[in-house]
């Protein structure tokens, strides 16, 4: 340590760091427990036909209730679950349980629809994904029909043969394939083409400042006429305000998600959500 620090400074730089560390060790001994003790939970987040307005599905999105912090969102632990190797049991749950809310919508009349799972990449690259997708969609009933996966643009380029092999097993098990965040990775156009992907999920931060004749509205024209060309469905998520609705569905975004038409909720929820817009 400098001098110019000072003995105080340095004892409170050192006690703080410790603090942080005490606090990061504190929640991955928590996350540790959270699967035993049914701390996690999903909430559904509906997805719109643009041209009807129907529902195609949901986007599970996970949520840690913890005991004493209340709810956390996934931005503040998935990178310690990640780091700790924890995502890989959290994430065969998420799966379960996502499984497990479709056969029960699917049961009650909405066979159409698909539960949308997130990927992280640490669970993309486990040898054991393909065989544990496959015994989750059994063990629950649902038609691999009933499942799309959602794997980052970052994940899916990051090695991109390795992920067209694991893609291409989900896509010939008849699984949809979703690329997440769209824009924020390094694409390339030819393993882009190669992708057995149906879905493009562009990403929030190009909706988010949206309007006619900024640079962000071109880019998603962009990615709407690319995905036109490659036979992708093209999914807006982040839409809010009413502006931006109308403005991709201008622009000819197949699918819409976003808060305006819907938060993610818990799943007793979810059919009040939807009747809300539908109706
Ligand atoms: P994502 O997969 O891109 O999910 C979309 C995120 O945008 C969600 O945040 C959703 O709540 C949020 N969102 C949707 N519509 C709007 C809107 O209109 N405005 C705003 N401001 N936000 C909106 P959430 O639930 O906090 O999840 C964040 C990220 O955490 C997800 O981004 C995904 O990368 C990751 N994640 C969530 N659940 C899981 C999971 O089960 N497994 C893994 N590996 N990652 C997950
Ligand atoms: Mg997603
Ligand atoms: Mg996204
Ligand atoms: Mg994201």
């Amino acid at each position: 340590h400098t001098k110019s620090t000072g003995r105080n400074g340095y004892h409170f730089f050192e006690a703080s760091m410790n603090t942080n560390a005490h606090k990061q060790l504190q929640v991955i001994q928590d996350l540790r427990l959270a699967l035993e003790r049914k701390e996690f939970c999903l909430h559904y987040q509906p997805k719109f036909n643009t041209q009807d307005g129907v529902v195609i599905g949901a986007e599970a999105l996970l949520r840690w209730q913890h005991p004493t912090r209340g709810m956390i969102a996934p931005d503040d632990f998935i990178a310690l679950a990640e780091k700790t190797g924890l995502i890989v049991p959290i994430g065969e749950w998420v799966l379960d349980e996502a499984c497990r809310q479709m056969r029960i919508w699917h049961d009650e009349g909405n066979k159409h629809w698909k539960v949308a799972v997130n990927l992280s990449a640490v669970q993309f690259s486990n040898d054991h994904l393909i065989e544990r997708v496959q015994t989750t969609l059994a063990r629950n009933g649902l038609p691999a029909s009933g499942l799309m996966l959602e794997v980052t643009e970052s994940t899916a380029m990051h090695d991109v043969e390795a992920s067209l092999t694991i893609l291409d097993k989900l896509a010939n098990m008849g699984i949809d394939i979703a690329i997440d965040d769209f824009g924020t990775g390094y694409s390339s156009l030819l393993y882009l083409k190669r992708l057995p992907a149906s879905e493009l999920k562009i990403d929030r931060g190009f909706i988010h400042d949206l309007a006619q004749g900024s640079g962000n509205s071109s880019i998603v024209a962009a990615i709407v006429a690319l995905g036109r060309t490659l036979n992708l469905r093209i999914v807006a998520e982040g839409v809010e305000t009413e502006e931006q609705q109308e403005y991709l569905t201008m622009l000819g975004c197949d699918t819409l998600q976003g808060y305006l038409m819907g938060r993610p909720v818990a799943p007793d929820q979810f059919m009040n959500t939807i009747r809300a817009v539908v109706s």
